[in-house]
């Protein structure tokens, strides 16, 4: 055989899968950077569930969706949401098909890792006020010292009123930090095991340093900053109690690398796929089948909870939407198809002993299509089928979408998973589609702008098709 038909038939069988950069035109890929500019402020104003919610209710009001009334007949082009408790949003566009042939779902997570406060977190030692917290997810504990973090969430005061809190993000404001040991003096803490490096109990947020001007009381520190607390948003030391008070980075979304191919910030494990989901219904007018995303809650510490997607709220959503255009709410639900948005480990070249090169995905191949996740013989996963992972390779591949397979990392090292599971458990299709990322559920995540666009068009051709 000479040298050419070898070539020629490399070509027709080996794989065709190239880096999207090489492949996609230099137009192409300049689309894929502005895209990435309204994601960059995305992931500024919503740094926590209750911010994405009120972003997503902001956008899809100016995009012609209007709040979800049961009584209210629909008709195919109605856009609706329905949000759950402030912390998960649920969006249709009503489709021209009858419902009873199924909706198409995509479905993302909006929590992030980050660091709680405890219920009574306000304390002084040394003459020093800190926060004691409880962190939130999966996090290398050690990452989140010597980082300026910024203040999200809410308190209910003793009289009932809400007050918002969001300090750290502004140019001109205040932010806090847990502090770590200097090396120096660090020998011993250096030899704890690194889970340990910085413990659970050490993870306090330090808010302020000034004392109260009176020679004889104690605490006089913690007293100035319940007294600015006590000024600014007439907060008690007890209405901590009925709190969610989130402390995450308090940088910005940067552009990473001289050639701005990625994306930098915090908490794009989800929101780079929510934003994406969000996006493409958002972009979704008169389709064939009803598009739903949904934007959920509590991904991160298990899916469990009302917001968290093991709960019922998206049954009784479909349910509700099957009901009122008279359909049967089962037969909906087990002809509906899903595509479970998140995240998957990209392969990192300095630790590349954790994923095996030829499954796992890579950063710039395009958005990541993960048949299974969970651990050890694929336990705590939803296993899509070859029927299913075919219609969407089909789909993809029509579409021009660059797309690539991946798996959580090497088979006895760890795994993960997604709210694939419990969305496969009402007899629904699903498969995990996301973004690759470097540095998952550090304070500083790392995205492709290509792969991020790639997603955005992942989801919108499946709500078209
Ligand atoms: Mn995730
Ligand atoms: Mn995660």
């Amino acid at each position: 055989m000479s040298e050419n038909s070898t070539n020629e038939l490399k070509e027709k069988l080996f794989t065709k899968k190239k880096n999207a950069c090489l492949t996609l035109s230099d137009e192409e890929i300049s689309i894929a950077y502005d895209f990435c500019e309204d994601y960059k402020k995305f992931l500024d104003v919503a740094k926590t569930e209750r911010e994405a919610v009120k972003e997503a209710v902001m956008l899809a009001k100016a995009n012609g969706f209007v709040e979800f009334d049961f009584d209210k007949k629909l008709k195919p082009g109605d856009k609706v949401y329905k949000v759950n408790r402030d912390k998960a949003i649920l969006l249709a566009v009503i489709g021209t098909d009858d419902i009873s042939e199924g909706v198409r779902i995509s479905a993302a997570h909006i929590d992030s890792p980050r660091v709680d406060l405890k219920q009574n977190p306000v304390y002084e030692d040394s003459e020093l006020a800190l926060f004691k917290t409880h962190y939130y997810g999966g996090i290398k504990k050690y990452q989140w010292t010597t980082i300026p973090l910024s203040l999200h969430g809410v308190v209910y005061l003793e009289n009932g009123e809400k007050v918002e809190i969001n300090i750290g993000e502004q140019e001109s404001d205040p932010v806090f930090c847990i502090t770590d040991l200097l090396p120096h003096l660090a020998a011993s803490q250096m030899k704890r095991p690194s889970s340990e490096v910085v413990k659970g109990e050490e993870l306090n947020i330090l808010i302020g340093s000034r004392p109260f001007k009176d020679d004889k009381e104690s605490e006089k520190v913690k007293l100035n900053i319940l007294k600015l607390l006590n000024e600014k948003y007439g907060i008690l030391e007890d209405d901590f109690v009925s709190a969610e008070l989130e402390a995450v980075p308090a940088f910005k979304a940067k552009d990473l690398g001289f050639d701005r191919s990625m994306v930098g910030a915090y908490g794009q494990d989800d929101r780079v796929c929510a934003y994406t989901a969000l996006k493409a219904i958002l972009d979704t007018t008169a389709p064939k089948k009803t598009a739903v995303t949904v934007l959920t809650d509590k991904e991160e510490t298990g899916s469990d909870g009302n917001t968290g997607l093991n709960s019922s709220y998206l049954t009784y959503f479909l349910s509700d939407l099957a009901e009122n255009m008279g359909a049967i709410p089962r037969h909906v639900i087990s002809a509906s198809e899903c595509l479970s948005a998140d995240v998957n480990a990209a392969v990192d070249p300095t630790f590349p002993d954790v994923t095996e090169a030829r499954n796992a995905s890579k950063i710039n191949y395009g958005v990541v299509v993960t048949k299974f996740t969970g651990a050890r013989g694929k336990s705590g996963t939803s296993d899509a089928s070859a029927e299913y992972v075919y219609r969407v390779r089909d789909l993809l591949d029509k579409n021009g979408v660059v797309w690539q397979t991946g798996e959580l990392g090497k088979v006895d090292i760890g795994g993960g998973g997604t709210v694939a599971q419990y969305i496969a458990n009402l007899d629904i299709d699903v498969i995990d589609v996301g973004v690759p990322i470097l540095s998952m559920h550090a304070p500083f995540e790392i995205a492709s702008k290509v792969d991020t666009y790639m997603a955005y068009r992942a989801f919108k051709v499946f709500f078209a098709d």
